[in-house]
């Protein structure tokens, strides 16, 4: 069909917009390139316009105006997603949601703020009052709180607050259906799930209250260790201390630090890594676990040394970051996301990387989920062919490590492995003529003529 441009921006009422190619391009990109894959499925899927609602009453305007025209959606925060959440597949409108920014209130225990608010900013303004998240994204500094909410799900604090999606975390999200009169939905404790990490796919949030925790100083630590094996097992009894409190327990293959230049001087090569926040006050009973595992501390620097050495905080060292930083290096490499099965052993990370060991780097996460520690392998490896990826995502998962594969733009390919039918149920619900985000959900295309009921009702596909 064609669209009369002029006249789509006419009804936008003086809405700012985007419509240069090169700024449209721009916003319509991820980090997808992480994946050799997904660059090549997603590198040229663009939209047709970007606008920039300046509050939510423009916000408002601009899915009326969508609707009307049978417009095609993505909302888009920061765009840090490395699925190609923000990847518009079926051209359409970008609704930028960066302006929309504003923290309303802080209370005791939670706050609650625009969707585009940047993370690193509510951070900032949350520490002086006293209060931090109890998890971010290692892409605070770019990424908004509305697009951790629907787009992300781990980060730094899921060590000893569990992810976003642990109970407490998130405590109301309110959210706009795309109709021609929008609708205002609250969804609230265990109901914000619903919303949660569905990709946008399922309703626009436009505010967000979160849980806060009293604000701590962390500390910032890199220790090195002779092999993997001695920092996982060091990391995996810090991480059992109840004396010792991280907010971020990562270890690192020795082959990472060839690519943190920014530790030349601080840190030796050569040798496996472990990095930590962890509460000022146990600093001393980090340093003696470390020294117990035959580890050394090598850094250990408040946030205001580290800034002052013109360093990275060191969760810039963790997660996907440390990923960041060999990809941007090295084209050739990519990643993969591997959990490991309880109870966590050496043996196993000796085992599966044995097999392994040639092209890939192990990186595995410490965190709690439902109480339960775990950990998780983000491994960095060389890729050759996608029959060559699909192979070590085999081993793994003949060794009993199910990977929630990155190299998949739809929903239930990565970590969900199945449908979430609740999602899907409120996606019929709010986004009645399938606007928001198309082509995101697999299992969409099977159940979109059911009513909301039936999908509810669904355990698989
Ligand atoms: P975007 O990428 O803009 O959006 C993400 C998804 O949410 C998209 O589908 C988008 O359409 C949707 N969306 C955005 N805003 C809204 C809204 N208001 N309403 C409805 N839908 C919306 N993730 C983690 O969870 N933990 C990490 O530690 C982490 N580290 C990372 C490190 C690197 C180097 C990179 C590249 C990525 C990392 N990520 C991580 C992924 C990503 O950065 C985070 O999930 C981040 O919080 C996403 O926020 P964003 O504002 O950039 O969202």
């Amino acid at each position: 069909i064609k669209i009369d441009w002029q006249q789509f921006q006419q009804d936008l009422n003086g809405i700012k917009v985007l419509s240069k190619p090169a700024q449209v391009k721009k916003h319509s990109r991820d980090f997808f390139w992480y994946s050799p894959i997904l660059e090549r499925q997603l590198s040229d899927q663009f939209a047709d316009i970007v606008v920039q609602p300046q509050t939510q009453q423009e916000l408002l305007h601009c899915l009326e105006v969508a609707y009307r025209w049978d417009m095609p959606i993505v909302v888009r925060g920061g765009g840090t997603g490395n699925y190609g959440q923000a990847v518009p597949l079926a051209g359409g409108m970008i609704i930028d949601v960066n302006a929309i920014n504003q923290i309303l209130e802080i209370g005791e225990g939670y706050v609650r703020v625009e969707a585009g608010c940047n993370i690193e900013l509510l951070n900032q303004t949350l520490k002086q009052q006293g209060y931090e998240l109890p998890v971010f994204p290692s892409t605070q500094n770019i990424a908004t709180v509305g697009g951790f909410v629907a787009g992300g799900s781990a980060g730094i604090g899921t060590m000893n607050n569990g992810p976003l999606r642990e109970k407490g975390n998130i405590i109301c999200l309110k959210v706009y259906s795309v109709e021609a009169q929008p609708q205002c939905h609250y969804f609230e404790n265990d109901d914000t799930l619903l919303v949660h990490h569905a990709w946008g796919i399922n309703g626009v949030i436009t505010e967000v209250t979160l849980r806060t925790v009293p604000s701590r100083t962390w500390h910032n630590c890199i220790a090195t260790f002779d092999t993997y094996p001695e920092a996982y097992e060091a990391a995996l009894a810090i991480a059992k201390n109840p004396h010792i409190e991280c907010k971020l327990l990562s270890v690192l293959d020795h082959r990472y630090r060839t690519y943190f230049t920014a530790l030349d001087g601080y840190v030796p090569t050569g040798k496996a890594l472990m990095v930590t926040m962890v509460d000022d006050r146990e600093v001393d009973a980090l340093q003696a676990a470390i020294e117990n595992h035959k580890g050394v501390l090598e850094l250990s620097m408040t946030n205001e040394q580290i800034r002052a050495e013109g360093l990275p905080l060191v969760y810039e060292f963790s997660y996907n970051h440390s990923n960041l930083q060999v990809l941007k290096a090295d084209k050739a490499m990519t990643y993969l996301q591997v959990s490991f099965p309880q109870p966590l052993t050496v043996e196993k990370v000796r085992e599966v990387h044995e097999l392994v060991k040639k092209e890939v780097f192990q990186h595995h996460e410490f965190a709690v989920l439902n109480g339960e520690l775990i950990s998780f392998d983000v491994p960095i490896l060389r890729y050759t062919t996608d029959v060559r990826l699909y192979e070590i995502i085999g081993t793994y998962e003949a060794c009993g490590c199910p990977v929630a594969d990155p190299h998949k733009y739809q929903i239930e390919a990565g970590s969900m492995h199945n449908a979430n039918f609740t999602h899907l149920a409120w996606k019929k619900r709010l986004d009645p003529k399938q606007l928001l985000n198309p082509g995101k959900s697999m299992a969409w295309e099977k159940v979109k003529d059911m009513t909301p009921e039936q999908i509810e009702n669904l355990s698989e596909i």
